[in-house]
């Protein structure tokens, strides 16, 4: 079988024409004729399933391990898909930072169709976590459990393998949301999840140019189930977006690498940087390294966030980048930054943003596959720039800080 990274470029080939076409066609049909009335053709109405479409599914089941695939018309389309196969009066238990859109989904959309939602932090103390999936005498166990591998803008790594063990002991399903890690750095499905799903707008795709949203599943049963949300809601995705996110994934090693490689020297120079309080990026150290090993992860990715000192003004930073666009979504080849507080969990009040972590002063940088040194020097100017900006007393308190850490240093 092919490894890895020829399964990116060639996929599972289809011979079905004879031109000698290197890439497997976009078919522009919505019908396809039947060879007589009494025929069962294999396509018949492109909702239903077109050989384009095909192409993309079976390429990301092949890539994430599992039986079948299934495409979206965006990461929240599959989603959709996926928490509709479950009954009115089911509990799902979901991590407390998922992606803003999901976590709305499931509690202002979900909730009003029956479904009972029990958020929790997955990546902390997997005891609580139990207790929450087990429902713990006071109600039924739940039915599944909702996470992401690794959580957004904070970047903690979830334990797919743990999670996956306790929620198996109460019958409870595992769906992760794989869009930050991709199946280049972690096959959830290996690790005991049951469905994996990716807005695939982001690394897959990886070019900010396509909005679309891929399942997979390894068991018979909840294929069955998901085609039936595919087909019957019917949020699709369309023969030339299945293009462009097969197009995008022939490459997507290549970009991770060099993502990775950028967000790693990015992370290092940050957390060096005087007016800089805290940097997010797993993988960092021995430690990190161990963690990643540990929860199963061949590396990092390409997000990372980093908090400015107190009195710094975050959005002076922002707002003087040239090569970072300010932006939100992640995962393309140009870098972006954004203010998780004001341009993207803006809906979260803010007592419940800083509960998890989300404070005005954090940054979220996904990185591009530019030259390194030039995102640096982006950073290094817009980040002069707020120094600038800063008020003599909190100039002073800042060189203070940093010149007691040199001295630290120095002794
Ligand atoms: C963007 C994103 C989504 C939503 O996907 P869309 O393609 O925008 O619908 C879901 N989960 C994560 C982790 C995301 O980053």
């Amino acid at each position: 079988m092919a490894r890895f990274n020829t399964q990116l470029v060639h996929g599972l080939p289809v011979d079905d024409n004879d031109t000698g076409a290197v890439n497997p066609p976009i078919y522009n049909s919505s019908t396809y004729a039947f060879p007589s009335v009494d025929s069962v053709p294999r396509w018949d109405y492109a909702r239903s399933g077109n050989p384009t479409r095909d192409f993309l599914e079976h390429q990301i089941a092949q890539l994430e391990h599992g039986r079948r695939g299934f495409a979206f018309s965006s990461g929240l389309a599959a989603i959709h898909a996926v928490l509709s196969i479950f009954q009115p009066g089911d509990r799902i238990v979901a991590g407390d930072n998922v992606y803003g859109g999901s976590y709305s989904q499931l509690n202002d959309h979900f909730t009003r169709w029956g479904l009972e939602v029990t958020t929790v932090n997955t990546a902390g103390d997997l005891d609580r976590l139990e207790r929450a999936i087990s429902g713990n005498g006071d109600t039924a166990p739940a039915k599944a459990v909702y996470f992401e591998t690794i959580t957004n803008p904070l970047l903690q790594v979830n334990d797919v393998s743990r999670i996956a063990a306790i929620a198996h002991k109460y019958g409870a399903l595992v769906i992760v949301d794989n869009t930050f890690v991709t199946p280049y750095l972690q096959q959830p499905l290996d690790l005991g999840a049951d469905v994996v799903i990716h807005s695939a707008t982001k690394y897959l795709a990886g070019h900010s140019d396509v909005i679309a949203g891929l399942v997979v599943t390894s068991s018979e049963d909840l294929e069955g189930r998901i085609y039936f949300a595919q087909n019957r809601l019917g949020g699709i995705l369309a023969p030339a977006e299945c293009d462009a996110v097969r197009r995008g994934i022939q490459t997507l090693a290549l970009r991770m690498d060099r993502q990775q490689k950028n967000a790693k020297a990015i992370a290092q120079y940050l957390l060096k940087h005087p007016l800089v309080a805290s940097v997010h990026y797993p993988g960092l150290g021995e430690d990190g390294e161990h963690e990643l090993t540990v929860k199963g992860l061949r590396g990092a990715g390409g997000v990372l966030s980093f908090e400015v000192k107190e009195g710094v003004d975050p959005s002076v930073v922002l707002d003087n980048l040239h090569v970072f666009r300010l932006a939100v979504s992640l995962g393309a080849v140009e870098s972006l930054a954004e203010l998780p507080a004001r341009m993207t969990h803006f809906e979260l009040p803010r007592e419940e943003r800083l509960k998890v972590g989300i404070t005005d002063e954090l940054i979220r940088l996904s990185i591009g596959i530019e030259d390194v040194d030039d995102l640096v020097e982006d950073l290094g100017q817009a980040l002069d720039k707020a120094y600038e900006a800063l008020p003599l007393d909190v100039k002073q308190t800042i060189d203070a800080d940093n010149d007691s850490q040199i001295s630290k240093l120095i002794a």
